[in-house]
């Protein structure tokens, strides 16, 4: 099991709940919010871990000196039962199928109501919280509104905005800060190895997202890269337009892309010519050529929007658009633009 100080980039969700265990005053329901793939899930099982530690160094019996991290001691009984998820007082909870169903609430409601036996606390993680469907929330609501003493919720959710108010309102909010895809790039540099290129290459296909870029093969982004290149550089919209429509996931990232590229393309024209664009500043920084023709052949406000119509895209595809049609009217407007400045 890693420790709080291996995760990079959370030190103020850390900070937060580093002070629930130096004043020994965790709240009974956390939310940890964030977007996906930052560390949620990792720094809630630490947490975990800290608070039903028994080992000497544990919170309850050392108090830390300020600006020493309190760490789970990772050796005494509780933490080893807690490293194979073989701890009573620790249940998780994750989506059966799509979402997590009020049976799985139930069962964890009769587990809390038996107060632990061998530690201070019975924690319960409930991973995806975003996901629990409205007879499950409203159940949850009622164990969130009297929970027993002993008893610390932990909800985990990339979309916290979609829980019932009512939920939100009975929760500690612990935000997950996304990270710069500088940190990104840098983490990858150190735990993987690999040369700057690569991980830029990786950090920027992945938009970001770590335990993404962390399952990312570098050839595997290359054909990724050339891939989605096609949207920028093919000139047969409709037969690009097919591919990146065929499912939804494609479809998202063919938007983000398209996204990320346009506004590469906006930071290098506000270098108005005279200065050279930083590449680091670019995401796309391997194809500043390409980027450079872009903003060459198309003024601002075209790219703005250019931006505000995917963005238009992107919320309208909630709705069920015909992902086809939209992309290729997208990459018509596009080329439109492009053939009419050059
Ligand atoms: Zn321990």
């Amino acid at each position: 099991m890693p420790f709080f100080r291996d995760i990079i980039g959370q030190n103020r969700s850390i900070g937060i709940l580093q002070s629930f265990l130096r004043n020994d005053a965790v709240p009974p329901s956390l939310l940890f919010s964030g977007e996906k793939g930052i560390g949620k899930r990792q720094v809630a099982e630490i947490f975990a871990e800290a608070v039903l530690c028994q080992g000497s160094k544990a919170p309850s019996q050392t108090a830390a000196k300020p600006g020493v991290l309190i760490e789970p001691c990772n050796t005494c009984l509780a933490c080893r039962k807690l490293k194979d998820l073989n701890h009573p007082g620790l249940s998780i909870i994750e989506p059966d199928g799509k979402t997590i169903k009020i049976d799985q609430i139930r069962q964890m409601q009769s587990k809390i109501v038996i107060k632990p036996f061998d530690g201070p606390k019975t924690i319960v993680l409930i991973d995806q919280a975003d996901r629990m469907n409205e007879a499950a929330a409203n159940s949850l609501l009622k164990t969130l509104e009297e929970p027993p003493p002993y008893a610390i919720l932990i909800l985990i959710a990339s979309r916290a905005s979609s829980l019932p108010p009512t939920l939100l309102s009975r929760c500690q909010l612990v935000p997950f800060h996304p990270l710069s895809l500088s940190q990104v790039i840098s983490i990858l540099i150190e735990k993987k190895g690999w040369a700057m290129s690569e991980a830029r290459l990786v950090a920027a296909l992945a938009n970001g997202n770590l335990s993404e870029a962390f399952s990312l093969e570098v050839e595997t982004a290359r054909e990724m890269d050339e891939a989605r290149y096609q949207l920028i550089s093919s000139g047969d919209l409709f037969s690009t337009a097919e591919k990146f429509s065929k499912n939804i996931e494609i479809f998202e990232a063919a938007l983000v892309y398209l996204f990320t590229w346009f506004r590469d393309v906006l930071v290098i024209k506000s270098f108005s010519g005279t200065a050279q664009a930083d590449p680091s500043n670019l995401v796309y920084s391997w194809r500043y050529k390409a980027l450079k023709g872009w903003a060459d052949s198309m003024r601002s406000d075209e790219i703005s929007s250019f931006l505000a119509d995917l963005q238009a895209v992107r919320r309208a595809q909630i709705r069920n658009v015909n992902r086809r049609l939209s992309l290729e009217t997208l990459l018509l407007k596009l080329h439109t633009k492009r053939k009419a400045s050059s």
